[in-house]
């Protein structure tokens, strides 16, 4: 079929990373330690990160957002596409994870362009929001707890520039969203997320099929 988005074997994922996949061998060692860890299906797709860092260059984004840092890999990426002024202001909670995560930002020289907020990122958000803030972000990745995805999104939405780029991972939710059967609360509160966003008149929107599921949402100028 053709007027839809190809399914992925196995096989042709192998293509598809051996054909395009360039992660530095950085993120290959941070990815491959976090892969050991009980967590490790929190941690993005290399080429998701890689894609993440082209919207990143494509924009010529100066400062970006992320919420929810786990070991650090999605941040790392988006750091290294940043110029050397560049910054993203990262929120997590985990000492013990970030700790990994600030590991590999230093070995990588990039430990000046990342703000980690050791907090609720609620409280981050909001923190930011009442410093003037808003308006000041190109790029925002949400990644952490999916009950707070449409809080997260709404304070995203203040703090990026019209024109700027709101990244939701995990929307897709390994198709359970697609499930009628699938009433738990995550997935329930997913698929809230979606539909809020598709009638979301604020943003243009995409959803992709890549990692476990892309959502691109971009602020519209009012
Ligand atoms: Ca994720």
């Amino acid at each position: 079929m053709t007027n839809r988005s190809i399914s992925l074997t196995d096989s042709l994922y192998e293509y598809l990373l051996s054909v395009s996949l360039r992660e530095p061998d950085l993120l290959r060692r941070l990815r491959e330690e976090t892969a050991a860890l009980p967590n490790a299906r929190m941690q993005i797709a290399p080429e998701q990160g890689q894609f993440m860092a082209l919207l990143v260059r494509l924009m010529g984004a100066g400062r970006c957002l992320e919420v929810g840092v786990f070991t650090g890999y999605s941040s790392l990426a988006v750091a290294l596409a940043l110029p050397d002024d560049g910054r993203i202001v990262t929120c997590d909670v985990s000492e013990e994870w970030t700790s990994v995560a600030r590991r590999y930002w230093s070995e990588a020289g990039v430990t000046h362009k990342i703000d980690l907020r050791l907090a609720p990122a609620l409280e981050t958000l909001q923190r930011l929001r009442a410093a003037g803030e808003a308006g000041s972000f190109d790029f925002a990745f949400l990644d952490a707890d999916k009950e707070n995805y449409r809080r997260y999104y709404e304070h995203a939405l203040e703090l990026v520039r019209p024109g700027g780029l709101i990244v939701a991972d995990n929307t897709l939710w390994s198709g359970r969203v697609a499930d009628p059967a699938n009433t738990e609360a995550t997935t329930v509160e997913l698929r809230r997320f979606n539909a809020r966003l598709l009638a979301d008149e604020r943003v243009d929107l995409s959803v992709l099929p890549i990692g476990d599921g892309l959502t691109l949402a971009r602020k519209r100028p009012a």
